[in-house]
């Protein structure tokens, strides 16, 4: 919304438009839906479930003027979309994603780090944007976005496409999804962890052959980033339970396959909570302070951990 995040991975959050429904345990403390709840006005933040109001955002200018500040500047602004799922299937919701997808197209310069947690719904929706925007003449810039997108395998270059995970179940049912779309750059949100996941087999790019000798096969491409964190507190509900030990194993399978990591926060419930410092003698007990675990500083070393991917090329957006 505003022009500063707290989100230490982005510069900017924007979203199209505010509200959602739930779909999986890590929905239960959505922040978007207690940032609502806090500001009781649903036109200004929307509301939740299936029957909600989604209120579109009233300044599609800003973005613009990111993207011009950061063309002056020389520089590339990464922008979150936090208070929505940009794939949530609502027939009201069609047009302001078409919208949104045409601001992608004019915003070169900002990399638009889309997150769902409906995947598997990438290509109807985008079916049901191009035949809104079918119906349009002219055809706006963000037309050609959409049809090379979903008919060319192409991808936009300034979308870091991604999927958020809070366990080894919704691990397995949504990065599959993920690997099959064509994405400049695909990455995955573990946050909050709810449960240890193994991300080793998506980590490196994986051969698929065909029946026949002749037949080539195809290659899955690999997750390019992983954002690891614990849950905070929300609304007055406690965050659920944080195995420190998640975070480290996601940093060594990162490491092992030279996947860049980026641990976010422990949460509001690290368990444990406090740990041995072992660069002093005799050791020393330290204690996870801050009330999301923000603050690296309060970490066991091997932790601090906060690594982006490179940005690729355009010609990397094509399907592997
Ligand atoms: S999908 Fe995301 S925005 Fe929607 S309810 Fe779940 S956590 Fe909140």
């Amino acid at each position: 919304m505003g022009d500063v995040t707290g989100i230490s991975w982005c510069d900017h959050t924007w979203s199209p438009w505010y509200g959602c429904t739930k779909v999986s345990p890590g929905c239960k403390l959505c922040y978007a839906e207690a940032r609502s709840r806090r500001f009781k006005t649903p036109a200004a933040t929307g509301t939740w479930g299936p029957d909600g109001v989604r209120s579109i955002n009233a300044d599609w200018d800003k973005p613009l003027r990111w993207d011009r500040a950061a063309a002056k500047a020389g520089v590339r602004r990464r922008v979150f979309p936090s208070l929505c799922d940009w794939l949530e299937d609502r027939d009201d919701l069609v047009e302001p994603r078409a919208r949104f997808l045409d601001l992608i197209q004019q915003t070169p310069n900002l990399d638009w780090l889309l997150l769902t947690k409906r995947p598997e719904y990438f290509l109807i929706r985008m079916y049901q944007v191009l035949e809104h925007l079918d119906r349009q003449e002219p055809k706006p810039p963000g037309y050609w976005n959409v049809a090379t997108w979903l008919e060319a395998g192409w991808a936009p270059a300034n979308v870091w496409y991604g999927v958020s995970v809070e366990d080894q179940e919704r691990a397995d049912q949504r990065i599959p999804a993920l690997l099959e779309t064509p994405a400049a750059l695909r990455w995955v949100s573990y946050e909050p962890a709810l449960g240890p996941v193994d991300f080793a087999q998506w980590l490196e790019p994986a051969t698929v052959f065909g029946p026949g000798p002749d037949d080539p096969g195809f290659t899955v491409p690999a997750v390019d980033w992983i954002v690891v964190g614990g849950e905070s507190d929300q609304g007055g509900e406690k965050a659920r339970p944080f195995d420190v030990d998640w975070a480290r194993q996601t940093v060594r399978a990162g490491r092992a396959a030279e996947v860049p990591i980026f641990v976010k926060q422990l949460g509001s419930n690290p368990r444990p909570w406090t740990w041995w410092d072992e660069s002093t003698t005799p050791y020393v007990e330290r204690v996870v302070r801050d009330k999301k675990g923000g603050v690296p500083a309060e970490w066991p070393p091997e932790l601090r951990v906060q690594d982006f991917p490179k940005r690729k090329e355009a010609a990397d957006a094509q399907p592997a």
